[in-house]
């Protein structure tokens, strides 16, 4: 086996934590990346396909994210090697494992990420004894990250906060604007409704199942419809179907990931068509593929810093504030850190994620320079 080692730089990790439990085949893995600016955050992603590589990069961009958003939290992620679809009891006896497992890890706070939801926090909570958690539902005095769309409200106004700095030939509004979104799920179907309010209009939508195109417009209402009944975009009747990684192809304005790491890659990346990606998703596009991009003059607005609405919802949870409160914040700071990002990548002639690097990665540095032993 390669040495864990190999991952190590001058932020992270501080942790990485393989968590086994034969009698009920509980296999996952924690990582603490660096709790230098206060106890991590960090979603517990279910998965059969996930790895250790894709868990440490994970749990660094947790920890640039709540460093860019100005949160007092370091950056983890844990993944648990199973199929998210099981039946619910196995699932809950898993998840309870996963928390017993991890109970003595104080500098980390559990949340939801892909294949956990708000009532697995809860049977986390009722597990540690009302210890931390974040992403509860309102029963446990959590705030619905998903249900009020906080990630998605975060992009929508990335993306109105990037309009102006792109190459578009004509008038910089979201009316009008074609997008195509790959993932519907929490974000991807949240994305797609607060933009079409902007009147944008929805050509493209991808879940794992498949990919349809419609010039004209898809109805999203539908296709909302149609997740929340159990079944795919791809079983709307109106427009053209394609097999699911088709949609880097689609002709669009604006391209959203909203589903796994690495969907672009220095393989595919030519084929995209859109002058704006937003990172909805976590890790999406490759470091080459979003350095080719930013020198074909397409904008990206990196995950960090544009889907940051979710951990801002949970640091808000975390201190008691209520849901009212949530939206107006997520708005403002993504909307600031997008044109400062921005602002910066066009004097200084770096990339948007070079300039993201460096606001969130000075704020870590810096916390850690009060510290005895830099992250400890
Ligand atoms: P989800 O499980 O609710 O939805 C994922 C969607 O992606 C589903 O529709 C699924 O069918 C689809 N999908 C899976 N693999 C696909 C593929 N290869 N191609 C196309 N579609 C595929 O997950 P989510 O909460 O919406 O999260 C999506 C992404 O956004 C993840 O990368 C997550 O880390 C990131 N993210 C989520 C939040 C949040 O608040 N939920 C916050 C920040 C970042």
């Amino acid at each position: 086996m390669a040495d864990i080692l190999r991952f190590a730089d001058k932020l992270g990790p501080a942790k990485i934590v393989q968590v086994y439990e034969p009698s009920i085949d509980l296999k996952a893995v924690l990582v603490i990346d660096n709790i230098s600016m206060g106890p991590a955050f960090g979603g517990i992603r279910m998965a059969a396909d996930v790895s250790i590589e894709e868990c440490i990069r994970l749990a660094r961009t947790m920890t640039l994210k709540n460093a860019a958003a100005g949160l007092s939290h370091g950056g983890a992620k844990t993944v648990v090697y199973a199929d998210p679809k099981m039946p619910k009891p196995e699932k809950e006896r898993l998840i309870r494992a996963l928390a017993c497992a991890l109970r003595n890890f104080r500098e980390y706070v559990m949340g939801p990420d892909m294949g956990t939801d708000e009532e697995c926090m809860a049977w986390i909570k009722d597990e540690l004894n009302n210890r931390n958690v974040t992403g509860l539902p309102a029963e446990a005095g959590g705030i619905p990250i998903d249900q009020i769309g906080a990630t998605a409200w975060g992009l929508r106004h990335a993306i109105e906060a990037a309009l102006p700095y792109c190459h578009f030939p004509e008038a910089c509004t979201l009316a009008e604007s074609r997008v195509a979104i790959q993932g519907f799920g929490a974000v991807g179907k949240n994305a797609a409704r607060f933009l079409i309010e902007q009147n944008a209009i929805l050509v493209g939508a991808a879940d794992s199942q498949g990919a349809v195109y419609d010039p004209e417009g898809l109805d999203v209402n539908k296709l909302i419809r149609l997740k929340d009944a159990g079944k795919s975009v791809v079983d709307i009747p109106e427009g053209e179907k394609f097999p699911r990684d088709d949609i880097i192809d689609f002709d669009c304005d604006i391209w959203i990931p909203a589903a796994r790491p690495d969907v672009v890659t220095e393989e595919n990346v030519h084929r995209l068509k859109a002058k704006l990606v937003v990172e909805g998703a976590n890790i999406p596009i490759t470091e080459a593929a979003e350095k080719y991009l930013h020198d074909q003059g397409v904008m990206v607005i990196p995950d960090f810093i544009a889907n940051a609405g979710g951990v801002l919802c949970a640091g808000m949870e975390y201190q008691g504030k209520i849901e009212s409160e949530v939206l107006e914040i997520i708005e403002k700071l993504i909307r600031k850190n997008t044109r400062l990002i921005l602002e910066e990548s066009r004097t200084k002639k770096i990339t948007p994620r070079e300039a993201a690097m460096n606001l969130a990665v000075r704020r870590v540095e810096r916390a850690m320079s009060f510290k005895r032993w830099s992250i400890y």
